[in-house]
């Protein structure tokens, strides 16, 4: 029986406690379990690193909601994309990435898995002819972010799957900006989903979270073995939190979405901006194919400022709803400024941020109360 996104999200991989009833599964703080005899494991759980039920929770849900076989929870993102990139790689690989993927994606790989002996090449993935002129044969991972971050590019999955399959490059697409309610890159045709649940999927900022899932059995393998033998996983408090935020993941990101969009209409055409970097603005130029791949455009947005860096500073400190936070994806809104915040390490690099440019990741307040605040403090 395949159910509603909404009824999935608060319900898979949970089940009432069988011992009390208890409707929340509890939270297994508990570093080791009792075996019932020398390798009599219950359920297999043996040690915390290795595996536990809270943990099993979120990992079941994640996957079930990416509509994958295997999913795997981390400490944070980056930890999970760091497990993903070792059980992927090995010296002599090579990594074609797009050039506005999350900074600390580029740090990991550039200054970790370069000096491990990895080749890194960032594209445009929104042209798909740049994208097949760098994916040449013996390219082990293509990695894919859309919408991206913060120029809110859209690439399209569908058609950079097929590209690096051709190579026998596997696909990774980190869904951290769409989450799994407005995008399922694995029916799309990648291979591997990450995330960092830091952001939408626990939702109210505060907890750091990452996941791996992926219905290609082998690459699960792995993943998981690496998972359990490097040991950066998600702990039980963690891993319940996580859980908690995406019972209500459905009815956040319609929020975010609707208020994200009502804003970026308020914004256009406002002396003090330039241009607003929407997908859900019709101008925007991968609207149709954003229309076509997710369903909702989400509630990240970013503005480029007439005034440049000087006025960007100013803005992102003015506002007072909107707090200046890095960070994206919680219930409340946050303002940012990225070329000195979120993208400071990729400066100098082909990643680098425009500095007019302001991000905004929009919550779920009454809109009303966001657009006054926005513009108030465009006055100043
Ligand atoms: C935050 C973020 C990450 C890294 O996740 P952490 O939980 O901070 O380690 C990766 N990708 C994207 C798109 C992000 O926004």
């Amino acid at each position: 029986m395949t159910h509603h996104f909404s009824t999935r999200a608060i319900h898979a991989g949970q089940t009432p406690d069988p011992t009390t009833g208890s409707v929340i599964p509890p939270i297994y703080l508990t570093s080791t379990f009792v075996q019932d005899g020398v390798g009599g494991f219950r359920n297999g759980y043996e040690y915390t690193r290795g595996g536990n039920p809270t943990r099993t929770t979120l990992e079941t849900l994640i996957a079930d909601l990416e509509g994958a076989s295997h999913g795997y929870a981390f400490a944070s993102g980056l930890a999970g994309e760091d497990t993903l990139l070792r059980a992927l790689l090995k010296p002599g690989g090579r990594v074609v990435m797009g050039n506005d993927v999350y900074g600390g994606t580029h740090r990991l790989v550039n200054r970790v898995f370069v000096p491990w002996g990895i080749s890194l090449e960032t594209v445009e993935l929104s042209d798909l002819d740049a994208v097949r002129a760098a994916v040449t044969p013996g390219t082990t991972v293509l990695w894919v972010e859309t919408p991206s971050n913060p120029m809110m590019k859209i690439s399209d999955i569908a058609a950079l799957a097929e590209i690096g399959h051709a190579v026998g490059a596997i696909v990774v697409v980190d869904n951290t900006f769409a989450s799994p309610y407005l995008q399922n890159p694995l029916a799309l045709g990648a291979d591997v989903v990450v995330h960092s649940t830091t952001k939408y999927l626990g939702g109210h900022s505060d907890v750091l979270g990452g996941a791996v899932v992926t219905s290609n059995d082998e690459i699960a393998e792995k993943v998981g073995f690496l998972q359990f033998a490097v040991g950066a996983v998600a702990a039980p408090m963690d891993a319940w939190l996580t859980v908690r935020g995406i019972k209500t993941l459905a009815v956040r990101m319609t929020q975010h979405s609707a208020n994200a969009q009502a804003i970026a209409e308020a914004l256009v055409g406002h002396p003090a901006i330039e241009r607003v970097y929407y997908p859900g603005l019709a101008e925007h130029p991968g609207h149709e194919l954003a229309a076509r791949q997710m369903r909702g455009f989400g509630g990240m947005l970013s503005l480029s400022m007439v005034g440049g860096a000087d006025a960007a500073r100013l803005f992102v400190e003015s506002t007072n709803v909107f707090l200046l936070a890095e960070s994206l994806g919680g219930v409340e809104s946050l303002i940012g400024y990225p070329a000195e915040m979120t993208h400071a390490s990729v400066r100098g690099t082909a990643l680098e941020v425009p500095e007019n440019i302001v991000r905004l990741s929009v919550g779920i307040e009454g809109v009303d109360d966001l657009i006054a605040d926005l513009l108030e403090a465009l006055k100043h």
